[in-house]
């Protein structure tokens, strides 16, 4: 549906400030749009800032989010509003009144300067929520050490002042005279174009529930509660302990499904991601303690993304992790020690078992926030029946109401990448519909004057403690007194979060009160903060190439964790080496360029289109590539989806939309044969059934899409009896007598997915065998169906077809790798299925009608020409390598290359949209600026001492050098990615890399050789 907004704002209104409303908020801002962000607690963040690791990388959460809660807090067309809810929505999409109430935090946030001193003197102490309560806090609080906005509030259930009127020590001691006991709620209004909903999710399990112990046994805890227990800012400071003596726990149990999959609590649907967390949190528990043994009780192990079975076969096999597949029957206490007993019911000895743990983890399934089920009412909003937002399969982010987006959690139960995908999706939705009004409330910055620097280098050093991440082994005083003793140092000092929002504004005044021209910070990784220190250099007017990030994380206090004199003492050789180089950097000017403000988008399968079209629909020329006759793609091949909806119909609808758009050139029968330049400024050539045509654009999205592996197995391609789900499908749809004559059927799963060269899981085909075989259930209810799988993956609410699937007499049975099924012909050529059942260890031997395969999905061939000619890398399976796993899911490295659909990975055609939406909002960000800048830390050739020898031309993976009209090799400074790898190879050292100098790096070695006086 195309909405027409009646005159907007430029303003969006999100709500709920986790990593999805984070980021719905920034990919907004960064496009033209002013966005109040949302939040009811007191502090941006949600679950993830509660998360230690992350899978399948094991990233830091606190390391990756930092960086954004930085991003969001300093954006200049970001408002947050904390401690506020939405209570009602008045108007007109594209013109809406968002009545706010915002509840009192008894700290005037302008005045507070967060010294603590309120927390360090509260006589009142409460159990600590952010730490589910492991721990405890005061009435006067923090959320957590880099909670947004860093700003201290007080608990009004459990001030005294508050409460009884007595105490009052935090308003006498407060230096900023910041405690208002007498603020009170206060509503405003505010005029908004657009509203998304981004509220995320609670666990279900509450204490009061008493589910397996927990709430009752001191050491059963949540899973949430697990995540805080390995936190190095949670209650046992990163160390493996358990709730009631503190010990470390020698056996650890996960209880997955907990209120999950569960019809007899109502609660049938799955909740995504528990088996990969509890998969995460066991790997961690065995990397923090070797000796503790952990075991995960689970039904199926459903790890549907990319590289997640990877992830779980590692965990299995590298890190000792036991997965047992049984339901629970109960969990009882030994009152003696405070350990749990599992009581399982073994099916092949036909008695139970028991085993005894020291800790119990229930992964608990999700629920909507809690209030949320006011505000669907209140805002006329349509829900499923567990409460989360309803969305229709062609337009993934849209609410029942016109005008309000959701993205995240509340839509259902999501990873974080599937989070920051629909997150841009939203963005992409409300700026389509107020695209009117682009730049219209937004406050430009405007840029700070550099301080002329003087002539003598003055360094400050900056020492993190990354909580305990790096000061729980590296001595951090010590490595302080010795930065202090080293040439040109005129500060050196530390903290605890150097990248939290408040050390920003301490950083910013120790550089203007020392004069610094140089800052060195020893923290974590220069990949995640160097951009944010930069940022932070040059609100302090300094140029941000005067900036060193030297790693004291990842290369002393992570690999030396064991040896901590030793990770010290290289802490201090390598901030001694830091501080050599800082004194020798320059001052830099990025580059700046006018942009081509059109797209490309090459491949027009739903993901292509969509994406086309959500570049076309805010006003941008693009084109759309496509190598076949006619657009489409895979979805062709497509009957039906699980939940019954036409791809036919959709492709007609993209179709429609885009022969009649006027900013949308399609190019069929053709192939982009030449790219070249860079982010904003691209040319190409698209070589079509008209000839060549020279192209320019901005940005590029490749969805280049995937196929259905062709099975040479289970007698496909031998016997026609034997089809893949896709032909199942369009026979019944086509023939449905055929399919009413049908009397047994057995489905394969996992064909030529999971297997050893194509080790991924391949996400859609547990749900086409559930709806196939519902199909012909319906079609033909005395059919009996068999699916033969491996682990049923039917993630989120396609739960519930797998269920209506077994009520409707669909047998499962699984089977394991060692003992894949055997397809063959008997004597009377009729097909013969042998296989062994795992669940109660017996053999079968079937003559069915027809076997249908569950076969993998693989990306294009065409995938691998467009990655070599856009020099894009790609997995060992041939998909496309994103540039950050969780936080950049459809981000190339190269700046302006994005992906979508099933060239990243498989996914559902929803989940193709939702993609090509959000890449198309990060091509927004390109198109919707007049000029660009790059980084000057690039490469530059002497042309007097260029040869042209070609090396540089040849080795970049880039492509970025080339040989001029005179002769010589040039780098376009907007091209170069700044890898050095041309300025090592070049014979005759005709080019220098800038801020990465020989001057620079000779020195750094020199200072490491030094022997320390
Ligand atoms: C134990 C556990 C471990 C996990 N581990 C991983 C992992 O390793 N990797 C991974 O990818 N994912 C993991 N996840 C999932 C991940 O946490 C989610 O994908 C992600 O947090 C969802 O983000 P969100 O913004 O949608 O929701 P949330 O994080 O729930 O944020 C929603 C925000 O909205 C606020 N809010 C709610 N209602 C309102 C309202 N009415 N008004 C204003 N504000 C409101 C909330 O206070 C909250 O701040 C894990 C989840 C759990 C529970």
């Amino acid at each position: 549906m195309t909405l027409h907004p009646t005159k907007s704002t430029g303003r969006v209104l999100v709500v709920g400030g986790g990593i999805g409303g984070i980021q719905c908020a920034l990919d907004l801002a960064d496009t033209g749009f002013y966005v109040y962000l949302l939040e009811k607690t007191h502090t941006l963040g949600g679950n993830m800032a509660r998360l230690d690791k992350t899978f399948p990388t094991n990233d830091c959460s606190t390391c990756m989010f930092s960086p954004k809660l930085v991003q969001v807090a300093g954006h200049a067309n970001i408002e947050i509003l904390t401690l506020s809810r939405l209570l009602a929505l008045e108007g007109q999409p594209g013109r809406f009144q968002a009545q706010i109430e915002q509840a009192p935090r008894y700290i005037n946030a302008d005045r507070c300067i967060a010294c603590g001193q309120c927390a360090e003197k509260c006589p009142s102490k409460v159990a600590d929520a952010f730490n589910g309560a492991l721990s405890q806090r005061k009435a006067a609080f923090l959320t957590f050490p880099q909670a947004v906005p860093l700003k201290y509030a007080l608990d009004a259930e459990h001030c005294l002042y508050l409460t009884k009127k007595k105490c009052g020590v935090c308003q006498k001691i407060c230096p900023a005279q910041a405690v208002a006991y007498d603020q009170q709620p206060e509503r405003t209004v505010l005029d908004v174009g657009a509203v998304v909903l981004s509220t995320g999710f609670d666990l279900a399990l509450t204490a009061q529930q008493g589910e397996f112990g927990y709430g009752r046994y001191r050491n059963v805890v949540t899973s949430l509660q697990f995540e805080r227990l390995l936190s190095a800012t949670g209650p046992y400071d990163g160390h493996v302990r358990r709730p009631s003596d503190q010990a470390v726990p020698q056996k650890i149990a996960w209880i997955q499904c907990v209120l999950s999959r569960d019809a007899a609590r109502n609660r049938p649907f799955c909740s995504s991601v528990c088996c990969m967390h509890a998969t995460k949190q066991a790997v961690m528990t065995r990397s923090h303690e070797p000796d503790t043994a952990a075991t995960i009780y689970f039904m199926d192990i459903r790890a549907h993304g990319k590289g997640f079975d990877d992830y779980v076969e590692r965990a299995r096999d590298q890190h000792g992790v036991r997965y047992r597949r049984s339901m629970i029957s109960q969990v009882y206490l030994n009152p003696e020690n405070e350990n749990l007993v599992i009581e399982t019911f073994d099916h092949h000895l036909n008695r139970k078992l028991e085993e005894e743990y020291d800790l119990v983890v229930l992964s608990s399934g999700f629920k909507p926030a809690d209030g949320f089920a006011d505000l669907v009412q209140q805002l006329g909003l349509v829900t499923n029946p567990y409460g989360f937002l309803a969305t229709e399969f062609d337009t993934p982010v849209a609410t029942s109401r016109p005008g309000v987006y959701v993205c995240g959690g509340i839509e259902a139960p999501k990873d974080i990448p599937e989070t920051v995908i629909q997150a841009g999706a939203a963005a992409a939705a409300a700026s389509m519909l107020i695209h009117d009004s682009r730049n219209a409330a937004v406050t430009v910055q405007e840029a700070i004057r550099e301080r002329v620097l003087e002539a003598e280098p003055r360094v400050g050093v900056f020492i993190c403690h990354c909580g305990t991440n790096i000061a729980g082994v590296v001595d951090i005083d010590t490595v302080v007194a010795d930065a202090r003793g080293l040439p040109h140092v005129v500060l050196a000092t530390d903290f605890v979060f150097t990248c939290s929002t408040d050390t920003e504004q301490t950083l910013i005044d120790l550089i203007q009160k020392h004069h610094l021209n140089r800052v060195v910070v020893a923290a974590c990784s220069p990949k995640t903060h160097e951009p944010l220190f930069q940022d932070t250099l040059r609100k302090a007017g300094l140029n941000p190439y005067l900036f060193e990030l030297t790693s004291i994380r990842d290369q002393c206090s992570w690999v030396h964790g064991k040896t901590p004199a030793q990770a010290t003492r290289k802490a201090s050789e390598l901030i001694r080496a830091g501080v050599a180089r800082a004194v020798r950097l320059e001052p830099l000017q990025d580059h700046r360029y006018p942009v081509v403000k059109e797209g490309l988008v090459i491949g027009g399968g739903v993901g292509g289109m969509s994406a086309a079209l959500c570049i076309a629909d805010q006003g941008y020329q693009v084109h759309l590539v496509e190598k076949g006759d006619r657009l489409g793609g895979f979805a062709h091949h497509l009957t039906a989806t699980l939940e019954g909806h036409s791809p036919a119909r959709l492709i007609r609808y993209l179709e429609e939309r885009i022969a009649h758009h006027p900013n949308i050139a399609v190019h069929l029968k053709s192939h982009l044969v030449a790219h070249a330049g860079h982010v904003g400024a691209f040319e190409g050539t698209i070589d079509g059934m008209h000839g060549s045509q020279a192209v320019r654009y901005g940005a590029v999205i490749a969805a280049t899409g995937g196929k259905a592996y062709e099975p040479d197995e289970y007698l496909y391609g031998v016997d026609d009896r034997s089809l893949t789900q896709v032909e199942f499908a369009r026979r019944m749809a086509d023939d449905p007598a055929w399919a009413g004559r049908l009397q047994r059927v057995v489905m394969i799963q996992c064909v030529g997915s999971r297997t050893s060269d194509f080790p991924y899981c391949s996400r859609v085909c547990c749900s086409a065998a559930v709806k196939n075989s519902i199909a012909l259930k319906e079609i033909n209810p005395e059919a009996q169906v068999v699916i033969l799988y491996r682990d049923m993956r039917t993630f989120g609410f396609k739960e519930l077809y797998y269920l209506k699937a077994r009520q409707q007499g669909v047998l499962f049975f699984r089977y394991i790798p060692e003992e894949k099924p055997a397809v063959y012909h008997d004597q009377n050529n009729h097909m013969v299925v042998d296989f062994t059942d795992r669940s109660a260890e017996q053999n079968f031997r079937i003559a069915p009608d027809l076997v249908v395969l569950s076969v993998g999905m693989r990306p294009r061939d065409g995938a691998r020409k467009l990655a070599r000619l856009l020099k894009l890398p790609q997995t060992r399976e041939g998909f496309f390598l994103e540039a950050h796993v969780k936080l950049r899911p459809v981000a190339f490295a190269t700046p302006g290359i994005f992906m979508a659909g099933l060239a990243h990975s498989p996914r559902f055609i929803e989940e193709t949209i939702t993609m090509a939406q959000c890449a198309g909002q990060q091509v927004l960000k390109v198109l919707s600026q007049d000029e660009m800048t790059t980084s000057a830390a690039v490469a530059e050739v002497d042309p007097d001492q260029c040869a042209a020898c070609l090396v540089c031309v040849r080795t970049c993976p880039f492509g970025a050098p080339f040989i001029n009209a005179e002769g010589v090799s040039e780098i376009p400074p907007a091209a170069c990615m700044g890898c050095g790898i041309c300025t090592s190879e070049c014979p005759a050292r005709a080019i220098t890399l800038k801020h990465q100098t020989d001057d620079q790096i000779v020195a750094k070695i020199d200072a490491l050789l030094e022997q320390p006086s």
